[in-house]
């Protein structure tokens, strides 16, 4: 699976057109300081990893070699997946998920407006302080899939 979508590696971060997620822990620097001057030949100094770059590390790796570690989700993704995820069995949107290579939020706490969610502070085309869907990051990161049954919030927007 790829996590860098679009842009060579050399692009990232930051770069404002597409998802770049590094899911592992640098398994040479993680734990450890470089010296002044010097950088991490995996990771080129981010201290964390994408897949392909993991992938590459685990057909070179020897034994002995340290272990990939994940690396922390983010604050702003949400903890667990809400009852009406998107990602959920049985939701609306299954038949055509929202994709992996662009930042998908959770409608909870969305205004809505006109019958459409409407954010009221933006940064870069991306919803300011809106929570990142965590049915999309297991998609996004290869994690399974949220297993329960989509079960609609009330009003259908989300609202309890
Ligand atoms: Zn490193």
């Amino acid at each position: 699976m790829t996590f860098i979508c679009g842009v060579p590696s050399a692009e990232l971060p930051p770069s404002s057109n597409s998802v770049v997620i590094l899911r592992w822990l640098c398994p040479l620097c993680s734990d450890q300081d470089q010296m002044p001057g010097e950088e991490c030949g995996l990771c080129l100094g981010r201290g964390a990893i994408t897949q392909d770059t993991a992938d590459t590390w685990l057909t070179m790796a020897e034994p002995g070699d340290p272990p990939l570690r994940p690396a922390p989700v983010p604050p702003a993704v949400m903890r667990s997946p809400c009852r009406d995820c998107a990602f959920r069995p049985g939701a609306p949107e299954e038949d055509e998920q929202p994709p992996v290579e662009r930042p998908f939020y959770c409608h909870h706490g969305m205004p809505v407006v006109n019958g459409a969610y409407a954010p009221t502070a933006w940064a870069d085309g991306k919803p300011l302080g809106a929570m990142v869907c965590r049915g999309w990051w297991a998609a996004a990161t290869g994690e399974p899939l949220p297993a329960e049954a989509y079960r609609p919030a009330n009003d259908g927007w989300g609202r309890p």
